[in-house]
């Protein structure tokens, strides 16, 4: 792949940077930056992705015929780098991410045409309804049952971990419906049309880092059309294989993690060490952010092989568990180096400090506030979207032939 930029690519870039310089409002910035995770204000992050969708550009991987722009990848890289190098909120859609693309590879017509345009315009939010306790990495075992009766489905059983539940209007499920065959083959992927249905109920679970994220979500006799199933009843495992492709190598590790650098080589220029001078010139430091750079460019190398396959019509395959695991595990290794910089600043962690429009004042210099946050924040990254021990399992099995 030839990694320099032509001219039509300097041109696009140009436009995204002009787009960005217009509609990435200070408001969208601050909130971005008080956001440890994946979740950023959801009134925020809608009207993000309404700006994104009145230019045509709420998708970027979707092809036009879904209402995507029909970017090559180059394109998207250069979306994704200079919306992560401009502060952004990161969008982490699970309908653009996930549950789309997922419906246009095995959802009937009729289930593209009504939810594909609704995830665009950000009228519909998805949750994803797949782990279950003591079914997470094992998740063939799972047990929430959905009964056939008359022309609906009646489910039973509970979610966990459920990233946006609270905020969800839509969630995409997997459901045993028939509990006799193998596990895999028990299993059908199925649309919950309304979170605010009769016997739903959202029960929030707040991390170390302060914040509500994640739920567990516990359905009492909650009835679903049979329509919403995608695919064949008891097929929802292919389907459900089909969609973690996209969760593993969907979003842009790359330009995250440069950006995670950059904002660490600050916060190292800032502070100073034993003798007083910057600690960014202090020779072991300096070696730590040299070596977690050398780590980031080769997540981007990485990235740059992933979209030289898909240009090439080819499926990312193992790379998308290369990414998910070189990806989170820099993106920590970044965090930690951020929290040996600020010392002891790291200890008084104020949650409040960064609640949007709160006037708490943080404690110390302003660049403290958010390293303790994100580094609680992406302990969790090698745990979901299939564990970092779970991908090196498939990396021994596809790649290594063990
Ligand atoms: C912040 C957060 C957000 C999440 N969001 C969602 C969501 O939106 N929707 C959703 O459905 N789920 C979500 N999850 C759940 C996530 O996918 C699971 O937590 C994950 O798959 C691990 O499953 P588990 O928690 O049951 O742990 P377990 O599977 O019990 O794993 C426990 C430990 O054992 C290791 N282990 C397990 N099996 C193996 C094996 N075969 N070989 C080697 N080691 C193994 C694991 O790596 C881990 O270290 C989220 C989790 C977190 C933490």
């Amino acid at each position: 792949m030839d990694l320099a930029m032509r001219a039509e690519d300097v041109a696009f870039r140009d436009e995204v940077r002009a787009f960005l310089d217009e509609n990435l409002t200070d408001d969208l910035k601050a909130h971005a930056r008080l956001t440890p995770g994946i979740l950023a204000d959801h009134d925020l992050r809608v009207e993000w992705l309404k700006r994104l969708h009145k230019r045509g550009w709420s998708a970027p991987s979707w092809p036009k015929e879904y209402g995507g722009p029909g970017w090559n990848v180059m394109q998207r890289f250069i979306f994704a780098s200079e919306c992560a190098a401009a502060g952004a909120p990161i969008s982490s859609n699970m309908g653009l991410s996930m549950v789309g693309p997922t419906l246009m590879g095995h959802g009937r017509k009729e289930q593209k045409d009504y939810y594909l345009p609704r995830i665009l315009s950000g009228e519909d939010w998805w949750c994803q309804g797949y782990s279950e306790p003591g079914s997470g990495s094992d998740l063939a075992s799972l047990q929430t049952r959905a009964v056939a009766d008359g022309d609906d489905y009646v489910i039973n059983g509970t979610k966990l971990w459920t990233t946006g539940a609270h905020i969800a209007n839509k969630m995409f499920c997997l459901v045993r419906t028939d509990p006799k065959a193998k596990p895999q083959e028990g299993i059908s992927f199925i649309l919950i049309d309304d979170m605010s249905a009769p016997g739903i109920k959202v029960e929030p679970i707040i991390t170390l880092a302060g914040d509500h994220e994640v739920n567990q979500v516990f359905f009492d006799d909650v009835r679903v059309p049979k329509k919403n199933l995608v695919g064949a009843e008891n097929n929802g495992w292919t389907v459900a294989k089909y969609l973690l492709e996209f969760e593993r190598g969907g979003s842009a590790h790359g330009a995250n993690l440069r950006n995670g650098l950059n904002r660490l080589r600050r916060i190292a220029s800032d502070e100073r060490s034993s003798d007083g001078a910057r600690l960014i010139d202090d020779p072991a430091f300096r070696r730590k952010i040299d070596e977690t750079d050398v780590e980031v460019t080769a997540v981007e190398f990485t990235e740059h092989r992933i979209m030289s396959a898909l240009s090439n019509g080819q499926n990312p395959g193992a790379a998308s568990s290369i990414i998910k695991t070189r990806g989170t595990e820099t993106n920590q290794k970044i965090t930690e180096l951020a929290i040996e910089a600020i010392a002891y600043y790291a200890g008084p962690h104020v949650v409040e400090a960064r609640i949007w429009g709160s006037n708490v004042a943080p404690v110390g210099p302003e660049h403290a506030l958010m390293p303790m946050a994100k580094y609680l924040n992406t302990r969790a990254s090698s745990i979901y979207g299939g564990s970092n021990e779970v991908q090196r399992n498939i990396m021994a099995k596809a790649v290594l032939g063990l």
